[in-house]
């Protein structure tokens, strides 16, 4: 996707802190971070959103939120805790139109979701 912020990312075009790449996963700390940890876990492949996946691109969740895990680790935040988001559509705050899951942690969160 041409005009796509997060595929410019994955291609190299702007620049952003990547932490984690393989085949199917790009992991990079967010621009504006609302914790003291805050990456975004993505998949290479560009879905606009939950709203969009086919059946066969299932499997890409469970490889983000494995890739979660692993980064919480090495964040040093898995111990305390921490909180995995995927905002989908508009009433769902999401901005950027290309699947992501945020990874939150380093503070006490609160239970308000919105
Ligand atoms: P959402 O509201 O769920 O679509 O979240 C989009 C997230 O992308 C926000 O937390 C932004 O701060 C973050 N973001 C936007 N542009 C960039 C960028 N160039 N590099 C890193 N994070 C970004």
């Amino acid at each position: 996707m041409e005009d796509c912020i997060f595929c410019k990312i994955i291609a190299g075009d702007i620049p952003a802190d990547i932490i984690y790449r393989d085949d199917n996963i790009l992991a990079f700390r967010d621009i504006s971070p609302l914790a003291p940890t805050h990456l975004l876990i993505i998949p290479v492949k560009h879905i606009e959103s939950l709203t969009e996946m086919q059946d066969a691109e299932y499997p890409v969740i469970g490889a983000m939120v494995k890739t979660a895990g692993i980064l919480a680790e090495e964040e040093g935040i898995a111990e305390k805790g921490y909180r995995l988001v995927i905002n989908c559509g508009a009433q769902g705050g999401q901005q950027v139109p290309h699947l992501h899951m945020h990874l939150l942690g380093g503070r006490q969160l609160t239970d308000s979701l919105g």
